[in-house]
């Protein structure tokens, strides 16, 4: 028993996208804090910080030349125009990190959505989130307090455009009643661990079975 739970494998790209509003970040918190084997996957942009933005743990904040030496050089796996700012994942923390069968949290659009799974598509796993409606989505960005009324017209337009690439992820999970749509992202992240082309270890562990015993 010991031994199957150590078997090794390899880790898990996991994307989470969604329409601004619809939960995506609540959804992430409590995946990181409960799932001890997914870390988010940290990216480099060109957007200044906002206040309480920690440099290397919400983003690695570089400025334009540095991002651009960082495209240059090959230094990341993909990345993207948003808002004006460029946003872009490193490559070196999710190679080295996948080999050891660590998992990657991804908070990214779904321009980067793309250019990852053409990139490593063994890797990924896009996990897309729906409202249950136009108005609850617009609630919920009310409710949460942060934005002005002309944001929230902003992120309403674009949570239009973002719905209507829903079918470019392999999962879609409407979150209507939060612990219910959590308890469907973690399925799904436990059941792609246990495919079988990840599990590396399979090999040895198999062969083990099949020699030993009476
Ligand atoms: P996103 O990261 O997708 O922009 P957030 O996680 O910030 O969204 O959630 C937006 C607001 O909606 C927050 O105030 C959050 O507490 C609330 N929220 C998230 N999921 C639900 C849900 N299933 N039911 C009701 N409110 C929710
Ligand atoms: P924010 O500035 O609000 O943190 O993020 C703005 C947008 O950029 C979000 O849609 C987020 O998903 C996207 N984003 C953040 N990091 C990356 C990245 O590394 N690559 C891509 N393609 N998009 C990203």
């Amino acid at each position: 028993m010991e031994e199957s739970q150590n078997l090794h494998r390899r880790g898990v790209m996991f994307i989470l996208s969604s329409p601004s509003g619809t939960g995506k970040t609540t959804i992430a918190r409590r995946l990181l804090a409960e799932d001890g084997e997914i870390a988010m996957s940290v990216s480099v942009t060109t957007r200044p910080p906002r206040p309480g933005e920690v440099n290397g743990v919400d983003y690695y904040f570089v400025d334009q030349p540095e991002f651009a030496r960082m495209v240059e050089a090959g230094e990341l796996v993909e990345w993207a125009k948003v808002f004006g700012n460029n946003y872009g994942t490193p490559k070196a923390q999710i190679k080295a990190g996948l080999k050891e069968g660590r998992d990657f949290l991804f908070d990214i659009d779904w321009q980067g959505t793309q250019q990852l799974y053409q990139r490593m598509e063994t890797d990924v796993v896009r996990v897309f989130l729906l409202p249950p409606s136009i108005e609850e989505l617009e609630g919920r960005l009310r409710g949460r307090g942060t934005d002005s009324d002309d944001v929230i017209a902003g992120r309403m337009a674009r949570a239009r455009n973002e719905i209507s690439h829903w079918d470019g992820y392999d999962y879609v999970v409407v979150n209507d009643d939060i612990d219910a749509c959590f308890t469907k992202v973690k399925t799904i992240l436990d059941a792609e661990r246990m495919r079988r082309a990840r599990q590396t270890g399979l090999v040895d562990f198999t062969r083990n079975l099949m020699v030993g015993g009476a």
